[in-house]
């Protein structure tokens, strides 16, 4: 893997249209640039550079389309009111995709250039950065491998990419509840399977949990352990987080769970708060049990899209926890608008997460 690690940039000739920066969903536009680094074996990783965001091509043999030899990652980059541009631990996501890339015998990108790409690609889309409360943008690094051949064996090519979408506030209304579904049917992971990697496969093995309780009004599925259907692990895209009799528990990383970055930022911040917190082996059963008891105080989700997400109801054998009345809890409220008021540069930052993004 020789000393080529110079980003090769190649500007667009023609900018798109930005979108109506009050009106913008999840994910639906993409910034002018994307960053591009290709893998074969002999030279390894390769060709760092940044191109004008377009489709690419692929043979239908490509192992990503058969076999799913894939990970990603998400992070968000924010514009300060002092026009800064802030990246929330930027370095967490590329550790956390090597350790994705182990899992799935993807070879070890350069982290370091992978963040470089980074800071390059948003400071040149830094026009891209919505500016509205709430809003920020989403950027998305991801791996595919791209060898054509139907053989089960891990790829010998390979293509890392990073690309960028401007997103709304999560909550177009301010910070509120949602209903979750806790799945007793069917399991996204077990230990030992791929949870603890950000792997597509996943995301593909929940859809149709997903979709039932979609169709009774829940908005997520809080998932159980895929052995025993006891032990609380994750909701879809986010971990889980239960404050009962003033202690916040959490599930512990148990080899099926993936580890969020937010949720550690939450874990530090807690106890720099010295709120009593657990990482452990909880039960659906404990936290009915202590509902029943009026323990259960507040539940949150926290992952990057929403940051922090309040649960107002958990359905579970047919009966209905309604936490804290259906309204977002004081420690929830607290924990949010300290996550994002660091992330967006309003509050100061005293565990240095965040990373300036400039010109270099
Ligand atoms: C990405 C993800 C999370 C949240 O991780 P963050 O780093 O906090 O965004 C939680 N669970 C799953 C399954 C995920 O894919």
């Amino acid at each position: 893997m020789g000393g080529h690690k110079t980003i090769d940039i190649q500007l667009t000739t023609t900018k798109k249209e930005k979108p109506d920066f009050h009106n913008l969903g999840f994910g639906k536009v993409f910034t002018d640039h994307m960053f591009v680094m290709d893998y074969n074996e002999g030279e390894g990783w390769h060709s760092p550079s940044i191109i004008p965001y377009q489709p690419i091509s692929l043979d239908p043999a490509s192992v990503v389309f058969h076999y799913g030899q894939t990970v990603f990652e998400g992070l968000k980059a924010y514009r300060t009111k002092d026009e800064k541009i802030l990246l929330f631990r930027p370095e967490k996501n590329f550790q956390r995709l090597n350790s994705s890339n182990d899992r799935l015998c993807i070879p070890h990108i350069d982290e370091e250039l992978a963040l470089e790409g980074l800071k390059k690609l948003v400071w040149m889309d830094q026009d891209w950065i919505p500016t509205v409360e709430g809003t920020s943008l989403y950027i998305r690094p991801f791996i595919i491998s791209t060898q054509p051949y139907l053989g089960v064996s891990p790829s010998s090519q390979y293509k890392f990419m990073i690309i960028m979408s401007p997103v709304g506030s999560y909550y177009k209304e301010g910070i509120a509840p949602v209903k979750i579904a806790v799945e007793q049917e069917f399991a996204r992971t077990v230990e030992g399977g791929t949870g603890t990697a950000k792997t597509g496969g996943n995301y593909a093995a929940s859809l149709k949990a997903q979709e039932i309780a979609g169709e009774k009004g829940y908005s997520q599925v809080l998932w159980l352990d895929g052995k025993e259907k006891k032990y609380v692990e994750e909701v879809g895209s986010m971990n889980i987080f239960f404050k009962i009799n003033g202690e916040v528990v959490t599930p512990s990383l148990n080899g099926s769970i993936l580890e969020g970055i937010t949720r550690n930022s939450i874990l530090q911040l807690l106890k720099h708060w010295n709120v009593p917190v657990s990482e452990r082996r909880i039960s659906i059963d404990e936290i009915y049990e202590a509902y029943q008891k009026g323990q259960l105080e507040e539940v949150f989700g926290s992952g990057t899209a929403a940051v922090i997400s309040p649960v107002g109801e958990l359905l579970w054998n047919g009966q209905k926890m309604i936490i804290n009345n259906g309204e977002t809890g004081k420690l929830t409220t607290d924990i949010y608008n300290t996550v994002t008021g660091i992330q967006n540069g309003k509050i100061e930052d005293p565990f240095n997460w965040v990373l300036e993004v400039k010109e270099d």
